[in-house]
């Protein structure tokens, strides 16, 4: 099985292209965001939980978003590995990840690294916001939380990748969707 993890900070073009390469690879595409979202949206307990910490732009327990993820591996089946976007989002989950797949004789394929400047995370989400309605993007407040938190805990997983080799990385802009798509995938093709 492949498992690749498309990285990059909240508004990069993430769950844009996971739809593109999931299908170019037959990967099954996992959204923590959009699982946490779906929890909200059916009013479970766990939703209930995430909701607040989701608005105000932080990050759920690790423990929760492991415990997605572990599910999805143990229940999906038929597809040739796993496209992951937005976990892992800190080094406690990263370091799970790594526990999770060695349980499983398995192992990290490559982390797909879409990169912007902060001012283009603004823009974008706030772009967004009008179109999808989200909670977390509505204020410039809470956009700035998450970008504190992308760069106080998820950034350092690059280093923590770029240790095991696996670390690729293209531009996300200045580019069309057209063209950023074609960055990622060409990448994935040398991989
Ligand atoms: P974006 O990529 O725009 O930040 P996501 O849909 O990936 O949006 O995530 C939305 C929110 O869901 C995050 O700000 C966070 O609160 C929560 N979340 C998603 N994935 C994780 C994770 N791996 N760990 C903790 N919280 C998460």
């Amino acid at each position: 099985m492949k498992y690749y993890i498309l990285f990059g900070p909240p508004g990069a073009g993430k769950g844009t292209h996971a739809g593109a390469l999931a299908e170019r690879y037959n990967l099954k595409h996992i959204s923590t965001g959009a699982l946490l979202r779906a929890e909200i949206a059916a009013g479970t307990p766990l939703g209930m939980q995430a909701k607040a910490l989701i608005d105000d732009g932080r990050l759920v327990p690790d423990e929760v978003v492991e415990g997605m993820i572990e599910n999805a591996f143990n229940t999906i089946k038929d597809v040739d590995g796993f496209l992951l976007d937005g976990f892992p989002r800190t080094l406690p989950q990263a370091e799970a990840l790594d526990s999770i797949l060695a349980a499983r004789g398995e192992e990290l394929t490559a982390v797909v690294s879409i990169m912007i400047p902060d001012e283009v995370v603004y823009d974008r989400i706030a772009g967004r916001a009008l179109v999808e309605g989200r909670a977390d993007d509505a204020s410039p407040e809470i956009i700035g939380h998450r970008i504190e938190t992308y760069h106080a805990q998820t950034e350092p997983l690059i280093e923590y990748y770029k240790g095991s080799g696996k670390y690729h990385e293209v531009c996300g802009h200045p580019g069309t969707i057209e063209e950023v798509r074609e960055r990622v995938l060409s990448l994935v093709e040398t991989l």
